[in-house]
Formats: structure tokens, sequence, C-alpha cells
């Protein structure tokens, strides 16, 4: 732990609750990596007390900020500019404060993808079966279609939700990748070769711990690639069940680290190393 002094510099996360987040023991163990004197808190902050504590960032001259639920659209107002990826996504996960300027930054889906290329994954013409169309879902579909040439299937319950998502991207001028159709669970064909399954749903965590996404409608072979967000537990049901097929999984875990380390270049301009990372975190979750 670095010693605190008058010139220790302040990054936080802002949310509600925040008492569970991991952020905090990354980010501080890269400020001592790096012999940086700043120091990162968590903020729990009510909603109706946001644009206050942005104001703070700015007056009180943070490096920067987290932004976690339920802040991510909501504090988007209150800043001052936008990279594409958050504009695009409509949520903001962290926060740069460039001489009093306060520019909002969404690392999530980057985090997604610099995650499977640390693994060596590559998903150029891969198709890809995206279950779930929350803000996780719309993040990695971004980063996705900025990097790959890569054909997406967007399964979700609520369909317009999807098809909003399916209209923007495909829409944008410069993405790589497209999303070829939206499903409901029901309307997913189990005979169509599908090279990645990501689950960006909630299933396979607390109380669903026991259970798979769209189970009845999706089959495994030794081929494909099964990514969770979900990091809790580290390997989730649908994963267990990929690996029971043989097929090649990759973990949420990747997703927290590598937004993070995002996250630390964006205020630093330093880089975090991913294995003393994921040795951190596995130590404090599981
Ligand atoms: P969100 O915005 O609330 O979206 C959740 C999505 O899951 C919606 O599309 C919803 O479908 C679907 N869903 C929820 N419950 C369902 C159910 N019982 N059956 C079928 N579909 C269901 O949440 P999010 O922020 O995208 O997060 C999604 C997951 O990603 C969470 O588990 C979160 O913990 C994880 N995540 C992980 C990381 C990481 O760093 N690893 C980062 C962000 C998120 P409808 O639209 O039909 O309601």
């Amino acid at each position: 732990m670095i010693n605190i002094d008058g010139k220790t510099k302040t990054v936080c996360l802002i949310g509600n609750p925040v008492a569970h987040s991991f952020s905090p023991f990354i980010h501080n163990f890269g400020f001592d990596l790096h012999k940086i004197n700043a120091v990162y808190l968590a903020h729990n902050v009510q909603g109706e007390d946001l644009k206050q504590a942005v104001e703070g960032i700015k007056v009180l001259g943070y490096l920067g900020a987290n932004v976690t639920y339920p802040h991510k659209t909501e504090i988007i107002k209150h800043l001052d500019e936008l990279t594409e990826s958050a504009k695009f996504i409509g949520a903001v996960n962290t926060i740069q404060n460039q001489n009093g300027k306060l520019i909002g930054h969404n690392t999530d889906g980057d985090g997604f993808v610099a995650g499977l290329k640390n693994k060596g994954h590559n998903l150029d013409k891969k198709t890809i079966y995206i279950l779930g169309a929350g803000g996780a879902a719309r993040s990695i579909i971004f980063s996705l279609c900025k990097t790959f040439q890569c054909n997406i299937t967007l399964c979700n319950r609520n369909l317009e939700k999807a098809q909003q998502i399916q209209q923007t991207v495909n829409e944008h001028p410069n993405l790589l990748g497209k999303i070829d159709t939206c499903l409901t669970p029901d309307q997913i064909d189990t005979n169509k070769t599908i090279d990645v399954i990501i689950n960006c749903t909630p299933i396979g965590m607390e109380e669903t711990m026991n259970q798979i996404p769209f189970e009845q409608h999706i089959t495994f072979n030794e081929r494909m690639l099964v990514c969770d967000l979900i990091y809790q537990p580290y390997t989730t049901k649908l994963l267990q069940i990929a690996l029971d097929h043989s097929a090649k999984v990759h973990y949420g875990l990747d997703m927290l680290i590598y937004q993070g380390i995002l996250s630390f270049e964006i205020w630093t301009n330093e880089t975090l190393p991913y294995n003393e990372i994921d040795a951190l975190l596995k130590r404090k979750l599981y």
C-alpha cells in the first residue's frame, strides 16, 4: 500500500451497491506495482446524488472513475464527452478526467475481446450465437463487430430489444461484423452449425446456478467455443456441459480482468499483468 500524502491522487467506483466489487483490488494492486501515488476507493452513490458525485470527480481532481450498476446509462448526461463505444452502447463504465473534461468510455466489450485474443481465439468468419440482449451483450457485440468479420445471431426472449441492436449495428458504416438474425429461444434451429456461443444472460449465477440458458434449444459439439460472461461460479453449468462435450470454453473472469486492465490504461497509460490479476482475483473469488 502506498504512503498516502498531500500528492496522492484518487480514482473511485461509483455504484450502488459497491461493497462486493473487486475493482479496488485490481487497481490498488496496479498503483502499487507501478509505484503510482494514487488510491482507488468504492463510493456508494444514490441515484439522486449522481450529478453531485460527478461534479465531485471534477472539483476534487480525481484521475477518473469506474461506474457500475445502476448508474452506467444515467451518468452519461453529466459527462462532457463520450467515446464512440460508449455512445453506441449507451453506457459508461469508465470516466477519464482530462484536465477537468470528463470523458465517458466503455471498456466492457473491448475487455471481452482482449480476453479472447489473449487466449488465441480469432472469431473471423465465425457464426456466433449471443444469448441475451442487455447492456453486456450490446457492448460485446460492438467490440466483436469492430474486430472480427463475424456473423452474429442474437437470441433473446424480448425480440424487439434484439432487433433494435441489430438495426444499430447493421446501419453502422465501419463495422466488420454484422447481426444476421434475431431469434427468440424457441426459434433456435438446433441443427444449425454454431461456432461460438456467448452467454450474456444472468442464467447460471446465484439461484440459477444449476441452469443453462435456453437449455432445450442448444446442442454442443467439440468444435465449438462456448463463452460465459458470468464469473461467479468460475465454471458455470453452461461451461461444464461444454467441457463435457470436449468443446473449448472461455471464462467470464477474463472479461472482468481485461475491462479493468483497459480502464487502468486510460487513467495511467500503464498496463497491468494479466497473470497476476488473474491469480489475485481467483484468490479473492473462489
Ligand atoms: P441486463 O442488461 O439486465 O440484460 C440481461 C439479459 O439477459 C436480457 O437480454 C434479458 O432478456 C436476459 N435474461 C435475463 N433473465 C433471463 C431469463 N431468466 N431467461 C432468459 N433471458 C434472460 O444485464 P447485463 O448487464 O447485460 O449482464 C448480463 C450478464 O453479464 C450478467 O450475468 C452479468 O453479471 C454479466 N456481466 C459480466 C461482466 C464481466 O466482467 N464478466 C461484465 C458485465 C456483465 P430480456 O431482454 O428478454 O429480459
